[in-house]
């Protein structure tokens, strides 16, 4: 019997929206099965309101950088509220924005929730209204959801999703984690204007980037006046009687008192209740939907793109993963898959941090003596005037006598618009001399990257 469609993709996030519309722009017969709003993650709850609120934080620094540039300014009380408002109404319009793409490319949406009946089967909805939907082939794009610590009181706290509910400035808050998201929400609150505390459990943040990142950002952090607190492995959070927040830490210290806690810990993958087990897809032990690199699960016609599986979980990759998935199935292109090496990436902290390629270490580990690093670090122009002087810091980690380029590692203003070019370069084999005989461009900070000595 013929299928109900030639796909169904489960989830209309980053990664599923790319996949079904590609494969609909192919000539598949789509559908797209998604549970809350079109968009998913990134546009809903990530990427999109983050950087609405990492842009305020941006203008709440130049707005304090202004009386160092000659400007005799008042600023009155920051309206959290206004721009919560505005936020969400941008959002919203995306939302429909991506329903009309949708119905121009004649991809069915089906809302509800979606799980694996039969190797080529679907149901969308529960009880009553539950149907049932057949495809040639099923590409799982569920994405993943933040992980709240199994730790007493821990529901106290709210997540990253909770972050985007706040409707007014937490006088006193704590984000405790060492990521992205920590990073970043710490650098927003603190813009913003509320006492802003960073809990790590080790010594510094974004531990798994080159070190050269997290020990410079948690610096500037703690000169930017934010309490950073290290060492300090969460035990238990409990509100006191004046209804504020403390958090307990294994070695006996009491934290706070916070009116708001974040826990930025983490994201686990969007598998359970899915029919996942009964369909025989196979997990790993993190939960994530385990693929080849043509993005097959072991079960034939199942496919998996996005946060769903342990690759990076950033947003250009599971679109980038879901488009070459649909050229390879309907685009007759058997051969085009996602090459996961050298992703660049941007931690939108204040200053951002821009990566892409091997840490010092990962490159030492990998290649020994052959490894040949270059580094610096200096106030960037723009600070010359002001009284905040985050330092800039950046590294070219090479490799062998022609010193390739492996690494590439800023920290500074501006480290998020300057990476997305000199990754192409990485990936293109450039060598530190490629670098050198690229004519700088002056003033800026990305001139450094071409003159390091
Ligand atoms: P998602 O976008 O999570 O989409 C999955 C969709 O599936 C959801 O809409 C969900 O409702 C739906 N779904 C799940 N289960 C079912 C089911 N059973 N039935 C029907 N529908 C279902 N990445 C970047 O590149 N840059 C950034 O700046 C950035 N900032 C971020 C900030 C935050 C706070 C967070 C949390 C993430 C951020 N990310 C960023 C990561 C990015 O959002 C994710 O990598 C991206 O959204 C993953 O896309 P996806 O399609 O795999 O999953
Ligand atoms: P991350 O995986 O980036 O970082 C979480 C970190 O929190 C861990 O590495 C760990 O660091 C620390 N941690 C883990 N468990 C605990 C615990 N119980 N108590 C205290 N600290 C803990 O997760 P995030 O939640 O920050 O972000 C999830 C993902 O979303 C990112 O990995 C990224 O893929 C994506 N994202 C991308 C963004 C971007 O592109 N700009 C922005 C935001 C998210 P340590 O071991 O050092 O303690």
């Amino acid at each position: 019997m013929a299928s109900d469609y030639d796909l169904i993709v489960i989830g209309g996030g980053s990664g599923g929206l790319a996949c079904v519309q590609r494969a609909a722009g192919h000539g598949a017969r789509a559908a797209l099965v998604e549970m809350h709003r079109l968009g998913g993650t990134c546009v809903n709850l990530g990427c999109v309101p983050k950087k609405v609120m990492w842009n305020a934080a941006q203008i709440g620094h130049a707005l304090a950088d202004a009386a160092d540039y000659g400007f005799d300014l008042t600023v009155g009380r920051h309206d959290w509220g206004l721009l919560e408002r505005k936020r969400d109404d941008y959002v919203a319009r995306l939302n429909g924005i991506y329903e009309r793409n949708l119905q121009s490319r004649q991809v069915q949406l089906l809302r509800g929730r979606a799980r694996l009946v039969g190797p080529r089967s679907v149901q969308v909805g529960e009880g009553t209204q539950a149907r049932q939907l057949s495809a040639d082939a099923i590409v799982l794009a569920t994405g993943g959801q933040p992980i709240i610590p199994h730790i007493p009181g821990a529901a106290l706290g709210m997540s990253s999703d909770g972050f985007f509910d706040l409707a007014a400035r937490p006088a006193a808050v704590a984000v405790v984690g060492a990521g992205y998201i920590a990073a970043e929400l710490t650098g927003i609150f603190a813009a913003l204007g509320s006492r802003t505390t960073l809990i790590l459990r080790h010594e510094y943040i974004l531990r798994h980037f080159d070190a050269m990142l997290g020990e410079g950002l948690t610096q500037i952090m703690r000169e930017e006046g934010i309490e950073v607190v290290s060492a300090a492995v969460p035990r238990s959070l409990e509100r006191d009687a004046a209804g504020s927040l403390r958090l307990a830490t294994q070695d006996g210290r009491t934290l706070g008192p916070f009116d708001a806690l974040v826990w930025a810990v983490g994201r686990a993958p969007s598998t359970r209740d899915m029919g996942l087990e009964a369909a025989g897809v196979a997990l790993d032990a993190a939960g994530h939907v385990q693929v080849d690199a043509f993005q097959n699960t072991n079960v034939a016609h199942i496919h998996a793109i996005g946060d769903v599986t342990p690759h990076a979980g950033l947003t250009p990759v599971a679109i980038a993963a879901g488009r070459r998935l649909a050229d390879r199935l309907f685009g007759g292109q058997s051969e085009r898959r996602l090459d996961y090496a050298n992703i660049p990436s941007v931690v939108f902290s204040h200053p951002p941090v821009g990566t892409v390629g091997l840490s010092e270490a990962q490159a030492r580990a990998r290649f020994g003596e052959r490894v040949q690093v270059f580094t610096t670090g200096f106030v960037p122009m723009y600070h010359a005037l002001t009284t905040r002087k985050p330092r800039a810091q950046m590294k070219l980690v090479t490799v062998g006598a022609e010193q390739r380029v492996v690494g590439i590692h800023v920290l500074g203003a501006g480290a998020d618009e300057m990476l997305q070019g000199f990754a192409v370069a990485l990936r293109m084999g450039a060598t530190k001399r490629d670098l050198d005989d690229t004519v700088a461009i002056h003033p800026t900070s990305a001139e450094e990257l071409v003159t390091m000595r």
